[in-house]
């Protein structure tokens, strides 16, 4: 693949969320592929009390930012959480990718998003079952633990492959311990980098930094809308 044909992957701040005077940033990913653009997550858009309530968010729509919606082809969702469905109301039409399982979830179960987030008007989601090739050289896989319904992203162009993996890991250090079945994925994969929602930069092996786990990661945490 020459560098015309290049993928890329441009992290966006959406939000910033206050946890335990921490501040925790929000990411969404676009990915721009000869063959369109995709973006990865849509962040928030407006403020809702039980959000309010739990993170105190400060708020960077990408209706609001130097942000091109319309030239957004794809959208996939890693998963529906609040922070990462919010701004989906913004592509009415165009296709979402998200797992079934994720999708019949932030349905029915109770307090696990908000629902009229992820089922706001003229949505068109394709409920994916496990493995898709996305466009080529972008594979969706499902990698569950942060919730059972998680998928993250795959770039594979040439060299060791870029993930994208919303909260599959919340904080870099757990991807040097994977615990989950979904972290398990990622490192058999031998990616450059990863991608998380929760940070700025990427992960990557072998830079461990144990010293910044964010309190939101840890056990026991109260409401996952994270
Ligand atoms: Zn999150």
């Amino acid at each position: 693949m020459n560098a015309d044909d290049a993928i890329t992957v441009t992290p966006i701040l959406v939000a910033e969320l206050l946890v335990e005077g921490e501040v925790m940033p929000v990411c969404v990913h676009v990915i721009s592929h000869p063959d369109g653009r995709v973006l990865v997550d849509t962040g928030m858009t407006e403020l809702h009390p039980a959000v309010v309530a739990a993170f105190d968010p400060r708020l960077y729509p990408l209706s609001e930012q130097d942000f091109d919606v319309a030239g957004i082809d794809l959208v996939v969702n890693t998963h529906l959480h609040a922070d990462h469905c919010g701004g989906n109301h913004l592509f009415p039409g165009r296709p979402i990718y998200v797992q079934r399982r994720e999708l019949d979830d932030a349905r029915n179960e109770d307090e696990y998003t908000i629902r009229e987030w992820v089922d706001a008007p003229d949505l068109q989601y394709v409920p994916v079952d496990g493995e898709l090739e996305l466009l080529p050289g972008v594979r969706l896989i499902p990698a569950p633990g942060h919730t059972p319904g998680s998928q993250v992203v795959v770039i594979e162009s040439g060299g060791r492959p870029v993930v994208i993996c919303g909260d599959a890991a919340v904080w870099s250090g757990e991807l040097d311990e994977p615990r989950t079945e979904g972290q398990r994925r990622i490192r058999a994969l031998d990616p450059e980098k990863v991608w998380l929602a929760h940070e700025h930069e990427p992960w990557r092996p072998g830079t461990a930094d144990a010293d910044h786990r964010p309190a939101e990661a840890q056990d026991g945490q109260s409401w996952s809308i994270t």
